[in-house]
């Protein structure tokens, strides 16, 4: 008799306008739909898919935050006093990342892109711990407490790993000693090649062929060994491609109030977030940035449904978004402009998220934060035999 292995796999930056396009791994065919994704970048959208819930819930947004206390990087502080905007050269990024991930003794993922060094212990991080560890989301749970609970013969993508290993991994776990019930897959690289190319383009459309080519071996190989493969694969968001850019820095320059002296700013890719304890600060700012063509200022009723209010302020006082396809630059990620960016409106078509299966999927599941229900499917079965 055949043994059942629920295979999860999550390609990031799959968006559902680019699966149509590059009309994405063909064989998962019975169910194709988009998803609702979690308002933020990824750092906001996996905990979203392995807890069940939104940003606001689980308390991951974007990756620098500030909230009252900052630990992270308090042995840091000094670096504040070297002179003008020390920013890390791309070649040296990876070294010192490391570095500043072991001197904070940070477990997940890191990386301080173009902020400067100076300006780095005013914020700490979302993501201290692993995000894939178990326990990692205390509030909400995450499927893969649920997945160790209930005691199943799991493996998990390593995502330290080289995207290659993490292929080889999986094909070896299926030929283990013991039987596997669940597996999820992580890939990631497909996101890079979008930043840099945008689509469509040769270049990510071959990425997605290689991608469905290997996974159809795989399950080739699992059937092989005795499985019945049930795959799912899904995305946390899409990918718009950028056509102009905001220099807000220089767009807020003329106002009497400073940054650093009067307020604290911190610039991602797609939004501009504000923190001052001086109302009329906040006020000048407001009103500079509703009257700046493309930049909309969030209401926290807007915040509130895209899942990512936090009435505490510690991700910004005044957060401001861009249009799709418009791009900060130069912003405390990037100094350049790029070819695609994510992180806009979440009710944009360039923002949905796809799930394909191989197996009907149940209608509810229509959102990011309903993954965690598909993915625990499986042990509900279990614990029903
Ligand atoms: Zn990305």
């Amino acid at each position: 008799m055949s043994h059942v292995l629920d295979l999860f796999v999550f390609v990031d930056a799959l968006g559902w306008e680019i699966c149509e396009w590059a009309e994405a791994f063909p064989g998962l065919d019975v169910t194709r739909r988009p998803l609702e994704t979690q308002f933020g970048y990824s750092s906001a959208c996996l905990p979203t898919i392995l807890s069940g819930a939104s940003a606001s819930e689980h308390g991951h947004w974007n990756m620098f935050y500030r909230p009252a206390e900052r630990p992270t990087f308090r042995r840091l502080r000094w670096l504040r006093h070297l002179p003008g905007d020390l920013r890390v050269p791309n070649r040296l990024a990876g070294p010192v990342n490391r570095l500043i991930k072991r001197s904070a003794g940070l477990s997940g993922y890191f990386a301080l892109h173009q902020l400067p060094l100076q300006r780095l212990a005013e914020f700490d991080v979302c993501e201290r711990e692993d995000i894939f560890a178990p326990d990692a989301f205390p509030q909400t749970g995450s499927i893969l407490a649920d997945v160790r609970d209930a005691q199943l013969a799991a493996h998990v993508s390593d995502w330290r790993a080289p995207e290659a290993a993490r292929w080889d991994a999986l094909s070896a776990a299926l030929a283990g000693p013991r039987r596997l019930d669940w597996a999820f897959l992580y890939l990631a690289e497909l996101d890079g090649l979008l930043h840099r190319h945008g689509w469509p383009h040769a270049s990510p459309r071959a990425r997605i062929a290689a991608d469905a080519r290997r996974l159809q071996a795989l399950v080739r190989r699992a059937e092989g060994l005795g499985y019945e493969v049930r795959l799912a694969l899904f995305s946390d968001h899409g990918m718009a491609n950028c056509r102009q850019t905001v220099d807000l820095r220089r767009q807020l320059a003329p106002l009497p109030c400073r940054e650093g002296r009067d307020y604290v700013a911190f610039l991602d890719s797609t939004m501009a977030r504000y923190w001052s304890e001086d109302e009329r600060v906040l006020a000048s700012l407001r009103a500079e940035l509703e009257r700046t063509p493309g930049v909309l200022v969030l209401e926290p009723q807007t915040l509130e449904a895209w899942g990512a209010y936090f009435p505490g302020g510690e991700y910004g006082d005044l957060i401001a978004l861009v249009e799709p396809g418009t791009l900060l630059v130069p912003s405390d990620m990037g100094r350049r402009a790029i070819a695609g960016m994510h992180g806009y409106a979440p009710d944009h078509p360039d923002s949905w998220a796809a799930l394909l299966s191989n197996y009907e999927v149940e209608p509810e599941v229509t959102r990011l934060a309903d993954l965690r229900q598909l993915m625990s499917a499986p042990l509900r079965a279990c614990a029903a035999a």
